[in-house]
């Protein structure tokens, strides 16, 4: 059945910055680039003009700031998920926060979802002569390395018919892990801003040529880059969240039984247990360390699903709840029920109030998936599973499941169809 929620309109017109946020935000990204002495280096943008596309890589929050200071003084407009619209930061002021948010330059998407309209924004903020800033990985990277980017990207880069700009940032991932969010003060981080395409450039390569392009740029990897640059991180918790993303025991290969305290990484099925260290490494208490390099692990997890995959035995059904995010008021209790994801992709049931509702997404309409981890330091782990008019926060009950699993099961549903 269908609600009377009204509905977030994601076809609004992109609002051009207000100037006054344009500054405050870069006076803001100003002692954030102090506190952690970011450098940027730069290739071909010196003299660069608006309108530009800036594809930048995703990690933190910290993201924003120093893209703010790469665009400065241009205007930008940000493409943001509607849980940005709506998080809970106090009440609001003089405007609202989704005013406030488009007043800053923030149009509004659902994740995951193909929506034609964007194309149609990001023609008018080039129009209006700004900057068109997009995260096409579209969410926090798991484990600081590349997530998995849409192949239409190339198209709309060659429709757009400007030039294409890069960010990538390092180091943001380490400072603030999506497992773990805070800021241990990493120092210094470092970001590359470039001129991938000129817009001559551009005109000259297929859609295909443009998209290997920019996957080959936005191969990253903080981990690596930490221990390359000798970065220590100290924080006595620094291991702790981790196991929501390495979900599975490399020795027992026990699946939803790892866990994590202080500096460790442990298995409370079979025991063994995993020191990080302040390069962020990890080592084994006991025999062997399979895996040093958290983003290894992390691979290994997902060859481990591939394999489910491959063989047609992927699946898993669990009880769950679902807050449902149609405009940007907030969540709305849509009541208990139960998730399938298997063979087909998504699909979900629930009852409550509000009366019962069904969400299926089949594999073939969904690339990547958005997972939070503890949601807001106190909601637990979720699946955001979006159409164009809605978003629901799915979160599985019990403890035999793991978002990271359902994630990574999602991609490779997707590249086995
Ligand atoms: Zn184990």
């Amino acid at each position: 059945m269908t609600d009377n929620f009204k509905r977030m309109d994601l076809a609004a017109k992109p609002q051009r910055q207000w100037l006054i946020f344009r500054d405050i935000i870069k006076l803001a990204a100003n002692g954030m680039l102090k506190k952690h002495r970011t450098v940027i280096t730069k290739n071909r943008v010196e003299g660069l003009k608006p309108p530009y596309i800036l594809l930048c890589n995703h990690n933190a929050f910290f993201d924003f700031f120093v893209a703010a200071t790469c665009v400065y003084p241009s205007r930008a407009n940000y493409v943001v998920a509607i849980d940005g619209f709506t998080m809970p930061i106090g009440k609001d002021g003089f405007m609202s926060r989704e005013a406030l948010m488009r007043a800053t330059g923030c149009i509004c998407k659902r994740k995951f979802t193909s929506d034609i309209r964007l194309i149609k924004q990001l023609r008018r903020i080039l129009n209006n002569g700004d900057v068109a800033v997009i995260y096409p990985e579209a969410r926090y990277s798991l484990c600081g390395t590349t997530a998995v980017m849409p192949d239409s990207l190339g198209q709309m880069c060659k429709a757009m018919k400007v030039p294409v700009c890069t960010l990538i940032c390092h180091g943001h991932h380490v400072n603030s892990p999506f497992w773990h969010v805070g800021d241990r003060g990493v120092a210094p981080t470092s970001a590359e801003f470039e001129m991938l395409f000129s817009k001559d450039e551009l005109s000259q390569m297929t859609d295909a040529e443009i998209n290997a392009k920019i996957r080959q740029r936005f191969v990253y990897d903080d981990f690596a880059w930490q221990k390359e640059h000798n970065v220590e991180i100290n924080a006595i918790d620094r291991a702790e969240g981790l196991h929501k993303v390495l979900y599975q025991c490399p020795a027992c290969k026990t699946e939803y039984r790892m866990a994590s305290k202080g500096d460790k990484l442990f298995c409370t099925h079979c025991g063994k247990s995993y020191t990080m260290t302040p390069l962020g490494e990890l080592k084994a208490d006991t025999g062997d360390t399979e895996f040093s390099h958290i983003p290894d692990w992390y691979e290994w997890e997902r060859q481990n699903v591939r394999a489910e995959v491959k063989s047609g035995t992927y699946g898993i059904t669990l009880p769950v709840h679902v807050a449902s995010l149609p405009n940007s008021k907030g969540y709305i209790d849509f009541g208990k029920g139960t998730m399938t994801h298997g063979m087909d992709g998504f699909k979900v049931n629930v009852s409550g109030k509000y009366g019962d509702f069904e969400m299926i997404k089949p594999v073939n309409t969904l690339y990547s998936c958005h997972i939070e981890y503890d949601y807001l330091g106190k909601y637990g782990d979720c699946v955001d599973l979006n159409t164009l008019t809605d978003t629901w926060y799915t979160y599985p009950e019990g403890e035999d499941f793991s978002v990271t699993k359902m994630a990574l099961a999602t991609e490779e549903l997707y590249s086995n169809k």
